[in-house]
């Protein structure tokens, strides 16, 4: 059996490695070699109020095994928490199957990760085949190409993320941010505002919008990540470039059936920590 997984960002990857060791033939289609988020947090425990990814106790471990097949992963993220919310997370974690311990009133949650986010996504496309072009009309078994080329295989699977959310009809929202790279390193990450791992700074503090927009780092994005920065790091990082992204976020679905073919995607910012498990419950649904 043969696949077309249009995107080859984090999801479309993890979709064509679970069809390849279930035996399926697989071709990624994309216009282009991004560059891409450039370190991705794997970590269940998200927001303020300490809230856990009801899938984690499957999702991490199998995150962990994914990706620690191309790279090595840095376990263990630090999260101080406000003294009024410590009882909640407290209860929120101990009901959770995620690995936590206190540390004064910090919680470190030793199971959570980083990773190089762009050295993985080359590692896990090497050898993958890929047809360079941006899909403009897709069904059950084919996929038209701006400038007419139609692919066809048994089954296609479109995983375009926010920008080819509005190809899927399946809805959703979207949240614009922005990475700071950095001149400093954090071997172990820390996160509260914004997250600190590796040589980057990550969060976001726009609104939600209703349709997608490529995004671009605003001024004040930067000014307000740098503020957050230093009151989780007690300094002020020096920037040195940015990455902005939008993520597409969906209300705790993220498989979907669209004129025969499947839609994965909208996972917002547990892309990477659910990516592979929907990968394989995507494959399962597909073979079965
Ligand atoms: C500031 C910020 C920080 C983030 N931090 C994290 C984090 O720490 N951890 C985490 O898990 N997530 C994080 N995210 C979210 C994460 O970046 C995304 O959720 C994730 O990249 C989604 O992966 P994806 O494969 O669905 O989409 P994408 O990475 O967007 O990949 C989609 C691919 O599809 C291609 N494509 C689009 N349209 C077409 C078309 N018509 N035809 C063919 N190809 C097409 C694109 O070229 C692209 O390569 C962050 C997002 C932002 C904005």
């Amino acid at each position: 059996m043969e696949a077309l997984v249009v995107g080859g960002g984090i999801v479309g990857l993890n979709v064509a490695l679970a069809l390849r060791e279930a035996g399926w033939g697989v071709t990624l289609v994309d216009p282009q070699n991004r560059r891409g988020l450039a370190v991705a947090m794997v970590n269940p425990v998200r927001g303020r109020r300490g809230s856990v990814v009801p899938e984690a106790g499957e999702a991490l471990p199998l995150a962990a095994a994914v990706y620690g097949r191309f790279l090595p992963l840095h376990r263990g993220v630090r999260r101080p928490v406000e003294p009024e919310l410590r009882a909640k997370w407290r209860r929120k974690l101990e009901q959770s199957q995620v690995a936590h311990a206190w540390r004064e009133g910090d919680v470190w949650l030793p199971e959570a990760f980083w990773v190089e986010a762009r050295t993985l996504r080359a590692r896990m496309a090497a050898g993958l085949p890929r047809v360079l072009g941006r899909a403009v009309a897709w069904g059950a078994t084919q996929v038209q190409l701006a400038g007419g080329r139609v692919l066809r295989a048994d089954r296609v699977v479109w995983a375009a993320g926010a920008e080819g959310a509005s190809m899927t009809g399946v809805g959703g929202r979207y949240s614009a941010g922005s990475q700071l790279l950095v001149a400093e390193h954090f071997p172990v990450a820390s996160a509260h505002g914004v997250y600190a791992a590796s040589h980057a700074v990550g969060g976001s503090y726009l609104p939600h919008s209703e349709r997608y927009t490529p995004h671009v780092t605003r001024y004040g994005e930067v000014a307000w990540m740098l503020a957050k920065a230093r009151d989780l790091l007690g300094f002020s990082p020096t920037p040195t470039g940015v990455w902005a992204g939008v993520r597409w976020r969906t209300e705790g679905r993220y498989l979907y059936q669209r004129g025969g073919g499947w839609v994965i995607g909208g996972f917002g910012s547990t892309a990477y920590l659910l990516a592979p498990l929907y990968a394989r419950r995507l494959v399962e649904r597909l073979s079965g």
